[in-house]
């Protein structure tokens, strides 16, 4: 499904720049920085496919990736940028809205947590967002090998926590290590069962 067979479609910064809701497609959410440019290049394969761009310009489309005979991979812009220009923002969310909201395809939302961090006030706008546009979500926690052993378990009592407040949340949780593979193999797994 995803090794070799992944290849950047297009950037959208407009609902009438979608593609053809032809065949399924799954989203990936998280706050800049919380590695989600690495877990989608881990979970492709493919070392430089989603750029690992943090500066708020080159952040504000929707990437389209395809996967030969599987979903598209959606790569939603990073949120959580205290410096954006107001305009820029209320721009991408609404198209945000607006996407998850209209978008007949969607199978699930990916919503990514530091697993250093746990859920932030923003995170939790975007799972509240996620309800509302009955997008069902499962949260991957990510950089799973920064953490300790301990310091993960009450992590993760926080994580599920918040979760039981959100509807559309999915509750079982994966753990994933861009860097060490940890969990990539569990989320393609997930990925390629949805229909
Ligand atoms: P994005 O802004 O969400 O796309 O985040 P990036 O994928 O660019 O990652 C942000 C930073 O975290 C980079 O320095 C990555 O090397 C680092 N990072 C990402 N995933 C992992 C991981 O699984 N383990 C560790 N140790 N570092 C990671």
């Amino acid at each position: 499904l995803f090794a070799g067979a992944t290849d950047f479609l297009k950037g959208v910064v407009a609902m009438d720049g979608l593609p053809a809701p032809d065949r399924i497609e799954v989203c990936f959410a998280g706050r800049s920085n919380v590695g989600k440019s690495s877990l989608i290049n881990a979970l492709t394969g493919r070392v430089k496919l989603a750029r690992a761009s943090n500066t708020p310009g080159r952040t504000q489309e929707i990437n389209f990736f395809t996967t030969t005979g599987g979903p598209y991979l959606v790569d939603l812009p990073g949120y959580g940028y205290a410096n954006a220009p107001v305009k820029i923002v209320e721009k991408w969310q609404r198209l945000l809205k607006n996407y998850l909201s209209g978008r007949q395809n969607l199978r699930r939302a990916f919503v990514l947590i530091d697993s250093r961090h746990g859920v932030k006030k923003v995170d939790e706008e975007i799972m509240s967002l996620l309800d509302k546009s009955a997008v069902t979500f499962q949260v991957v926690m990510t950089k799973a090998d920064k953490v300790k052993e301990n310091d993960r378990a009450k992590m993760l009592e926080q994580v599920r926590k918040a979760l039981s407040k959100h509807p559309a949340a999915y509750p079982e949780l994966v753990l994933t290590s861009s860097e060490k593979g940890d969990g990539i193999e569990t989320l393609r797994a997930i990925i390629a069962g949805l229909d």
